[in-house]
């Protein structure tokens, strides 16, 4: 009887993977051979144990997929922070050129020159947008 055990058990392993159906005779098996039936019990503690495990898992993703977005913002917070750094060092650059230019005696072409990126800078500003919007997309 103790090949035949074997045999059921593996046959109940078949089962267990879904590769089998159960059968009317391992059924029967089953209900009066408490060795196959404690195996059986087993591996439905295994399957129930598995489902949790993959419950766990996709729990785990779920964190893992909040960890990466929240370092996507760390990056972005960096990128406008790093944005906003090489904005003020070419102001401060362009400031400085203004300062000597009206130092060495161009005030006049310098407001002249200011009058004319007053009218030209707004007209700019729509494609700087769109640029960015572009960047953005990618
Ligand atoms: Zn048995």
């Amino acid at each position: 009887m103790s090949l035949n055990h074997q045999k059921i058990q593996e046959e109940l392993l078949d089962i267990y993977y879904g590769e089998k159906h159960m059968t009317e005779e391992i059924r029967i098996h089953l209900d009066t051979c408490s060795e196959c039936a404690t195996y059986w019990k087993e591996l439905d503690v295994l399957k129930n144990r598995m489902s949790a495990y993959d419950r766990e898992v996709e729990i785990d993703e779920r964190i893992i997929g909040r960890a990466f977005s929240k370092s996507n913002i760390i990056v972005e917070r960096k990128k406008n922070l790093k944005d906003l750094l090489v904005f003020a060092i070419i102001s401060s650059l362009l400031l400085a050129l203004l300062g000597l230019l009206i130092y060495m005696g161009y005030g006049k072409s310098v407001i002249i020159v200011q009058i004319i990126l007053m009218v030209c800078v707004p007209l700019l500003i729509p494609f700087m947008i769109r640029q960015r919007l572009m960047e953005e997309e990618y």
